[in-house]
């Protein structure tokens, strides 16, 4: 069973909505965080404090992971403050939605530098931690939208598939050195990126979802926190936390 209490785990986009969840969820469990910001360095420092206040241990390192030199760097100044990296979660994601007759070249690069390229990078970066502490976790946080493909969101659907497929080559690689490597896939989630949603497009979304509701930032976090826990024998997989949106 994998051990939460005391290992080092870096999540990426952790200043608010589900990557903040993970952070909280992750700490409540015992393990030393790093709080992953890269311009909103308030809501970051305001984390960190709220998880030391509580009596656990954090602290917001900035990077911008879509920059390979800046995952690595961070990557970097995890290991020199905690000296190992256990669990590494890349849930930093934006988003640009247009249909594709009115996407430019330039909103289809930046989504998928900033949701896909980006775990490229960490996960290189991180290896040689992992393989120095014989094994981890790397949890790559995905969509529904990556599975099932979406109106308007053709950069997007194609980087979370692409975190997919990745995924799925990265476990195979590292399974001879311990880590596995798994997916979330979270349906419609109450965060600020659900929030940017027209209000009646929100009905509209609920109405697809069998459980009638959507999900909160904390259903994702408990998943991720199962697959590092509970996973030891789980990897390459895409676990679906959606309300059954997608089957
Ligand atoms: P959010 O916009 O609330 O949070 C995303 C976080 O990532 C922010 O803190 C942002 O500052 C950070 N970020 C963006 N670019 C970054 C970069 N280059 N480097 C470092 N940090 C960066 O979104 P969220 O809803 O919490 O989404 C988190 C993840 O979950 C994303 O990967 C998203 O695609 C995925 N997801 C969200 C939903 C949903 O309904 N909210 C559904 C499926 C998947």
């Amino acid at each position: 069973m994998g051990e939460l209490r005391g290992s080092v785990a870096v999540v990426t986009g952790a200043g608010r909505g589900i990557g903040r969840a993970i952070a909280e969820e992750l700490a409540e469990g015992g393990a030393r965080v790093v709080v992953n910001y890269s311009r909103s360095k308030e809501p970051a420092e305001e984390l960190v404090e709220k998880i030391s206040a509580s009596g656990g241990e954090a602290v917001a390192i900035q990077g911008d992971v879509s920059d390979a030199g800046q995952a690595a760097r961070l990557i970097e100044q995890t290991a020199e403050r905690f000296g190992r990296i256990d669990v590494l979660v890349n849930n930093a994601g934006i988003n640009i939605d247009r249909t594709m007759r009115k996407m430019s070249p330039e909103d289809w690069d930046r989504v998928v530098q900033v949701d896909l390229n980006s775990c490229f990078y960490t996960v290189k970066a991180a290896l040689p931690h992992f393989v120095e502490n014989g094994g981890g976790k790397i949890i790559n946080i995905s969509s529904f939208v990556g599975q099932a493909g979406n109106f308007g969101q053709a950069n997007y659907a194609a980087a979370k598939a692409g975190i997919i497929g990745f995924t799925k080559t990265a476990a195979l690689e590292l399974a001879r050195y311990n880590v596995c490597v798994n997916a979330v896939c979270p349906g419609f989630i109450e965060t600020d990126m659900f929030a940017g949603v027209p209000e009646e497009v929100q009905e509209k979304i609920k109405a697809r979802i069998p459980l009638g509701r959507v999900g909160k930032p904390r259903e994702v976090a408990r998943a991720v926190r199962y697959l590092i826990e509970d996973g030891d024998y789980i990897t390459g997989q895409t676990l679906n936390v959606n309300g059954g949106v997608y089957m």
